[in-house]
């Protein structure tokens, strides 16, 4: 059979940063929400802005004509546009759009962000990165249809400049029809289908019956069939549809009834619609380019490659960096184009060129590769998750730099591997060789590999991260601290205030002396310290407030790590982060929190809570080096910590909380991956608290209270005491660890602090006394959920009194 494919190019990308080289669109998007521009002020940033990345894109090397360059332009989330695109808008915004079914741009943004007593859309953690997505609401009766064009307008925008420059044909990008309904939960009350993938195992049992948003598939597609015509009519030759949701099995949904959602969907997009013009008729649709990013199309679940194969779309891009290089030949993949995702976009190394030459030559090898009809590069996933230039670092040492590659340099790599591909290795010779060089040049440089580092890793022993019995630690400790029933804490952070940050900025900036910063962060830490006590607390901290961010503040004073100064990275709307780089063996050159925190306890005779970032959280929240295995690496950083606990106990501290928010968040996407990785980061753990004297209590923080899948994890860190999210669920985390056999301390968090709103003693004293019915009284600890650096000091105040009184009123029923 003729492969009668249209041409896409050789060289593509999945996806590209949204926000600017300067974050011009988050500045925009914030002005406009301020009120101080316009819809069409904004509009217009967003348009030059599209226009820049096109044309920075094609000047990088990818084709201005054959849909190589994606269309994957958001104003907040893509996940949310294609809400928007769908109409798919919850009862509760319904007011908000127009007779079309329309949402207007500020509405927009107004379902992103919630109004007054209406809830925006949930935000959840897309797949394993640190991209947060708005959870679309479906039930049986949200409207679904093909109400907006605004990714038809940007398409012709671009293929048709107004400015008369250079026109370049995009290939837009959307959230694929299964995926969108994998991922979203179910409105009225009905079963959320991605409830899993946000770490609970509460709602799986009940799939089955009940709506499911996946019942409403033949009406997204149709939806998406009418926005494949509209493309088709303004000319595009390409569309792509991104399908992650088929290399997971957190879903809940069984790899049978994807498949099946899979192959209805396509049938009615690729089958159904011609791709191609007949006679007088126009083509009915671009060819359709399927991605899988983030993982492995194959698992012992199923085979997606053979099944999107089976389909009847043009091309289908797998992730190489996370997945594993498919072997075949894999049916119908012979009329297609394999879109080969061999630069990684997830993480800033500069590529082994050769190496994945060597692999990309395999796959389009004729009779011993896939099978694939043609075989283009790609990256693994969009570039979203990196920043955009590493020639934006201007402080960046310059061997560490000659080793990165962010978007600009990833988007030349997947040239030169394309170029490599169709012309020999030989058209390319001198850019690979910079690339051997630089692989070379890091494996050997001084920092990448310390002896002592991994001579003390390699030491290591079981009894390394062991500690006495629990039975023994409590009573130790209890004599140490002497703490009444039922004791109350918070979790660390106290609100951090304007003049906090602008004093640190200022010290940053350079504009305020070592001094004048140390007696101001001092001055903040007195008066927090002050407040517990009067507040009646019974265990304190010191409030955090030299903290900018707690992996960084970390991540600035190890060894083996590197901040960057425009390394922005998107993390939901228009926040983003930048994760600091960790290039070489970690360790600790200096103690890290020991000043801070002593200085708190020398104020009070009530013990002072030391607060780390576990190594879990430090390796989820940077760029983690590729030439590590992560759980080595999380040793490191453990040891780091651990060295750490050691100088809080020898000033004196008695109680050390060590954050792992992230635990859950980096779990893999495969279940038959879990043990591993529950394995090293359990571990890791527990070598950086294991250290700890029998008197002295280990306390650990995780995020979140849906713990499903990890349960049996918490109980493995050993920790004295863990504090949870608990008050949105009512307590019910607690009767589920007592079911597991828990029998350590537990603070289920008893007010929710991502609110300002403040609960009255009635509420907290009933979830208290819920918490102390649940589980062994003396177990329980009294806290709020979370830290409270993002709230105002009135509401906290008030809160935390109310919480007092309550742990009170309860103790003395005890
Ligand atoms: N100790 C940190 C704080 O209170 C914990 C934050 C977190 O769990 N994300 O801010
Ligand atoms: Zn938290």
């Amino acid at each position: 059979m003729a492969v009668t494919n249209p041409h896409l190019s050789t060289a593509t990308i999945l996806g590209y940063p949204r926000i600017g080289r300067r974050r011009e669109l988050k500045r925009a998007v914030e002005s406009f929400w301020a009120g101080r521009t316009t819809a069409d002020e904004l509009e217009a940033t967003a348009r030059d802005l599209r226009q820049t990345t096109a044309r920075r894109l094609v000047d990088l090397g990818l084709d201005a004509g054959n849909a190589a360059v994606p269309g994957s332009f958001s104003y907040y989330d893509q996940v949310l546009d294609a809400v928007a695109l769908l109409g798919a808008v919850p009862d509760r915004f319904a007011g908000l759009t127009t007779d079309g079914g329309r949402l207007p741009l500020e509405a927009y943004f107004t379902v992103a962000r919630g109004e007054g007593d209406n809830a925006p859309l949930e935000m959840t953690k897309w797949f394993d990165t640190n991209y947060h997505y708005l959870v679309p609401e479906i039930g049986p009766d949200t409207p679904i249809g093909f109400v907006d064009d605004r990714a038809v307008r940007e398409f012709t925008e671009l293929a048709h400049p107004a400015d008369g420059g250079q026109a370049v044909v995009t290939r837009p990008a959307f959230v694929g029809p299964v995926t969108f309904l994998l991922l979203s939960k179910a409105a009225d009350g009905a079963v959320p289908a991605a409830a899993a993938l946000r770490g609970s195992q509460a709602h799986s049992s009940a799939a089955g019956d009940g709506f499911r948003p996946l019942d409403r598939l033949d009406d997204v597609v149709a939806a998406y069939a009418d926005l494949l015509r509209a493309l088709a009519a303004a000319g595009a030759p390409w569309v792509q549809l991104d399908e992650p949701a088929l290399v997971t099995d957190l879903l809940d949904v069984p790899f049978d009834e994807v498949a099946d959602a899979v192959r209805r969907a396509y049938a009615a997009l690729a089958t159904e619609l011609s791709p191609a013009a007949a006679g007088d008729a126009p083509a009915q649709r671009p060819a359709i380019l399927v991605t899988a990013p983030y993982g492995d199309l194959r698992s012992e679940a199923g085979d997606g490659l053979a099944l999107l194969a089976g389909t009847d779309v043009e091309a289908i891009a797998i992730d190489l960096v996370r997945g594993a290089v498919p072997t075949g030949p894999v049916p119908g993949l012979e009329t297609k184009t394999l879109v080969a995702g061999a630069i990684d976009g997830h993480n800033i190394w500069r590529a082994d060129l050769d190496a994945r030459l060597t692999t990309l030559e395999g796959l389009a090898a004729t009779g011993t590769g896939l099978g694939a009809g043609t075989v283009a590069v790609g990256t693994s996933t969009s570039l979203l998750h990196v920043p955009h230039d590493v020639a934006d670092e201007p402080r960046l040492d310059a061997d560490l730099k000659s080793w990165l590659a962010f978007a600009d340099q990833k988007v030349a790599e997947v040239v030169t591997l394309a170029t490599a591909l169709t012309d020999g290795r030989g058209a390319v010779a001198d850019r690979l060789a910079e690339s051997t060089a630089a692989v070379r040049s890091r494996a050997a440089a001084p920092g990448v590999v310390v002896p002592v580092v991994r001579e003390r890793t390699a030491a290591l022993t079981a009894a390394d991260v062991e500690r006495a019995p629990y039975a023994e630690r409590a009573a130790a400790q209890q004599a140490r601290l002497n703490l009444p029933p039922l004791p109350t804490t918070t979790i660390g952070s106290f609100p951090q205030t304007a003049e906090i940050r602008s004093t640190r900025a200022a010290w940053v900036r350079g504009e305020l002396s070592d001094a004048d910063y140390t007696a101001a962060m001092r001055a903040e830490i007195a008066s927090t310290v002050a407040l517990q006590e009067e507040l009646g607390l019974d265990v304190l901290v010191h409030g955090e407030p030299e903290r900018n961010d707690m992996v960084q503040y970390f991540a600035e004073q190890l060894d083996g790590f590197a901040t960057t100064v425009n390394g922005w990275v998107q993390s939901y709307g228009s926040r983003c982060v930048r994760p600091p780089i960790l290039w070489g063996d970690v360790s600790r050159p200096a103690p890290l929190t020991v000043e801070w925190t002593a200085y708190a306890a020398s104020l009070t005779d009530k013990p002072v809570k030391g607060m780390l970032t576990g190594p879990v959280t430090i390796l989820a929240w940077s760029f983690v080096r590729d030439d590590l295995p992560l759980g080595d690496t999380a040793d490191q950083v453990a040891l780091a910590l651990r060295d750490e606990v050691t100088d809080l106990e020898a000033a004196g501290i008695g109680v050390v909380q060590v954050d792992e928010p992230a635990l859950r968040e980096l779990l893999p996407l495969r279940r038959s991956a879990h043990p591993g990785y529950l394995d090293w980061s359990v571990r890791s753990f527990r070598l950086s608290t294991a250290g700890a004297e029998t008197a002295t209590q280990v306390h650990t923080h995780l995020c979140y209270s849906e713990f499903g899948q990890v349960i049996g994890a918490i109980d493995g860190l050993d920790a004295d005491v863990t504090s949870v999210e608990a008050a949105r669920s009512r307590m019910e985390i607690v009767p589920e660890l007592a079911d597991a056999g828990y029998g350590r301390g537990i603070g289920p968090g008893v007010y929710d602090i991502h609110s300002p709103r403040v609960p009255s003693v009635q509420e907290v004293t009933d979830l208290v006394e819920l918490a102390a019915k649940s589980i062994d009284p003396r177990l329980v600890w009294v806290n709020p959920d979370c830290g409270l650096k993002t709230r105002a000091y009135a509401e906290t105040k008030e809160s935390l009194a109310h919480l007092v009184t309550a742990a009170k009123a309860v103790r003395a029923t005890l």
